[in-house]
């Protein structure tokens, strides 16, 4: 059988290797850093007493006039905040003031959430409250290696906790927070979507042009291409891909193909974000098997497919997000452009989009890749 062989460049400046190591575990994000006290413990799993409080019943708010007025006086106090009468949303930020674990830094980072909580419309508001209000965070010590150096920290949403294996930064922090709020069980979708919000929402670099997870969110954002991103962050927000299978459906083969394809693409996503870099040269062999193989490239004629089919409201954006999956991506180049087009973000997304390069690569072709469309 014929076997696929595609190198990594052997010598890889420390600049890829940063890059690589990015996807791979959360890593190189620079921003303030928040106090936090110095590592000291294992993280041992502990079921904590949860506090039922909750504003919200489902996403109606329960709350009586006067109660209503005592936490908006409250909110606007802490908060230093001016909120309008009609946004419910705002009553989210109660349950992160009322947290009786977080530290003021956590919280300051949490609140910052606001402008993704009237956006999203699809989030279970009492879900969240009772998340938000219950969460904790421990900075912890890597447990006799099983915790990989590449994971900086990570959430454990069956005990509602945040861990730190390193003193995080406040986008770690955003990150592991985003996971808080909305956590879905396929793994593009969970760390792709999250990462397109902390960016979107969180950071100073909002096309993610220097944060974690290219690789996810640039295929998070073909999906949103080729579906609409309000289906995609509908099926995130859910934890139902089922949305996002018919949808493909629609355009080409049927459900059963669509669900096969995904499947595929999150088996390749995953491990190739739990494969090692260190021996500086990646082939499909490291990690998929002669099979994997076999159905990875089915996949990504199933995806072609799809993508030729599609009647694309953005052509520019399709195509770009389709070249940058098979050639940077899938033939493990490093990534040097990104889209900066918002897709969740109702602020951002007023801005228009172009390509841009990614700062101090080599092998850009300024009249090529500049402004395509404002
Ligand atoms: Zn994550």
């Amino acid at each position: 059988m014929k076997r696929f062989k595609l190198k990594l460049n052997i010598n890889l400046s420390d600049k890829t290797l940063s890059r690589v190591r990015t996807f791979c575990g959360f890593a190189v994000l620079s921003c303030n850093i928040a106090s936090i006290n110095m590592l000291s413990r294992v993280y041992v799993p502990q079921r904590r007493e949860v506090d039922n409080y909750n504003v919200y019943s489902e996403n109606e708010l329960v709350l009586d006039a006067d109660e209503r007025k005592n936490t908006i006086i409250n909110l606007e106090n802490e908060l230093h905040v001016q909120i309008p009468d009609s946004n419910d949303n705002y009553f989210l930020l109660d349950a992160i003031l009322k947290n009786k674990y977080l530290n003021a830094e956590e919280k300051e980072i949490f609140y910052k959430y606001i402008d993704y909580f009237n956006d999203n419309k699809y989030l279970d508001k009492e879900k969240v409250y009772r998340t938000l209000l219950n969460v904790d965070s421990q900075e912890c010590i890597r447990f006799l290696g099983l915790v990989s150096s590449r994971i900086l920290a990570c959430y454990i949403p069956s005990y509602n906790d945040i861990i730190y294996y390193e003193t995080p930064t406040d986008l770690t922090i955003a990150h592991e927070q985003g996971h808080c709020i909305g956590c879905c069980d396929a793994y593009w979708l969970t760390e792709g979507m999250n990462q397109l919000i902390v960016n979107e929402y969180m950071a100073s670099d909002h096309f993610g042009k220097s944060t974690s997870y290219l690789f996810e969110t640039n295929f998070v954002k073909l999906m949103c291409e080729l579906v609409g991103a309000d289906k995609v962050l509908e099926a995130y927000t859910k934890n139902d891909l089922n949305i996002i299978y018919k949808s493909l459906a629609r355009i080409c083969y049927d459900e059963e193909t669509a669900k096969h394809v995904i499947d595929i693409m999150n088996n390749f996503f995953k491990k190739l974000s739990a494969c090692s870099v260190s021996h500086h040269e990646i082939t499909y062999q490291d990690f998929l098997d002669d099979e994997e193989i076999i159905e990875f490239y089915w996949a990504r004629v199933c995806l072609d497919g799809y993508v030729k089919t599609t009647k694309p409201t953005d052509e520019n954006a399709l195509d770009f997000l389709y070249n940058e999956f098979t050639c940077n991506v899938v033939e493990f180049k490093t990534i040097d452009k990104v889209l900066e087009k918002a897709y969740i973000s109702s602020k951002l997304k007023k801005q228009g989009f172009n390509i841009g390069i990614i700062e101090d690569v080599m092998t850009y072709n300024d009249k090529e890749y500049s402004l395509i469309k404002k």
